[in-house]
């Protein structure tokens, strides 16, 4: 018996060996066997009716390696649509199953830096890999022009130089960039309806980042589901009304106590400017327990933070970003890391979460 042990031992040591030895064309094999389903795969087409959130972007502009800059993708009734698109989006997208080229549209909420870096990479992805005639359409209060016709500046050698790679069938000129579709900005207590098609509508509502402004917020319908994105603001009435009932809120959130434990570092340190600036931008975010208070009020059956400042990297840091919320919002919370999806089948009352 141990003989026989010994020998079933080695036997196995012997395989791990040459299995070491020839990782290199096994890894070959399996990316062969892979790459036809992942290519050919329509992950969208795969998604039950309804409405489904992925947050290919759960932070800010601080690095948190769980965390990339603010995107949030939702698919309504099989459409795509992007709600801005912060550093990474377009990447964690294609890891989430988002094809970018099958983004419909991406509605910015307010026009920082970090809700847009990624856009040019977004539209680049869309229009070479599907072809696309018309550019990718870019909703947003007055303002988004501007920025459409940055990233036009921006990128115009590099669509030149794809065109005249690929050739103009593959990559048709005039679906290079972004085309800005402007809407006005929403009175308070007056959202505007920005999109709808298909059974999908789309509204957006003012809500309060001064003085960064225009600054809006997105309510999204379909299927008998609905959702709410905060877009970044102080904690606002505007949004409890919008919010009332909906069966996923997706708030912002800033930590006032973590971030101070910056700001006394960065005044130890002697950065002042730094200081002033992890000071500052405690006056325009909203804290956990306050997006939790606004989803009780709201009445939201489920709360999805995101946005998440500051970075959150070890155990323990989630329960102390948390303190206080439970108490404060009675439905549950899930606190958003980059692949955090919501289903919300049509029809239905169900919520499904699952963790990247
Ligand atoms: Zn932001
Ligand atoms: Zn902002």
């Amino acid at each position: 018996m141990r003989r026989l042990l010994l020998f079933g031992a080695g036997g196995l040591i012997a395989l791990l060996v040459v299995a070491f030895l020839a990782r290199g064309p096994l890894a070959t094999s399996v990316m062969g066997l892979l790459a036809s389903r992942v290519v050919g795969a329509d992950p969208i087409g795969a998604l039950p009716d309804g409405l489904t959130v992925t947050l290919c972007g759960a932070g800010s502009p601080l690095p948190d390696p769980r965390r990339s800059g603010p995107c949030v993708g939702i698919v309504a009734g099989g459409t795509l649509f992007v709600v801005d698109a912060g550093a990474a989006a377009a990447r964690n997208m294609q890891r989430m199953g988002l094809p970018p080229d099958r983004t419909a549209a991406v509605f910015l909420t307010h026009f920082h830096s970090d809700h847009i870096d990624g856009l040019g990479e977004l539209s680049v992805l869309r229009w070479a890999g599907g072809s696309h005639a018309r550019p990718l359409p870019l909703y947003g209060p007055p303002g988004v022009e501007t920025v459409a016709a940055g990233f036009a500046q921006a990128y115009r050698l590099d669509s030149g130089y794809r065109v005249a790679h690929h050739g103009e069938e593959v990559v048709p000129p005039d679906g290079a960039g972004l085309e800005a579709r402007p809407f006005r900005m929403p009175a308070a207590g007056a959202p505007v309806v920005v999109w709808d098609e298909e059974g999908v509508r789309v509204t957006a509502f003012r809500v309060d980042h001064a003085p960064v402004s225009p600054a809006v917020g997105y309510r999204i319908d379909y299927g008998g589901r609905s959702v709410v994105v905060s877009g970044d603001t102080v904690k606002s009435a505007e949004i409890a009304r919008v919010a009332k009932g909906v069966d996923l809120l997706v708030h912002e959130a800033l930590s006032p106590e973590l971030v101070g434990i910056i700001t006394q570092a960065a005044e130890e340190a002697g950065l002042t400017a730094r200081a002033k600036i992890t000071r500052d931008i405690l006056d325009y975010h909203t804290a956990p327990v306050e997006a939790a208070e606004t989803a009780e009020e709201a009445g939201a059956r489920h709360l999805l933070l995101y946005h998440i400042v500051p970075p959150l990297l070890f155990p323990g840091m989630e329960t102390a970003f948390l303190e206080g919320v439970p108490a404060a919002y009675s439905g549950e919370v899930t606190l958003g890391r980059d692949g955090t999806r919501v289903s919300l089948p049509a029809g239905s009352t169900e919520i499904e979460v699952t963790l990247d």
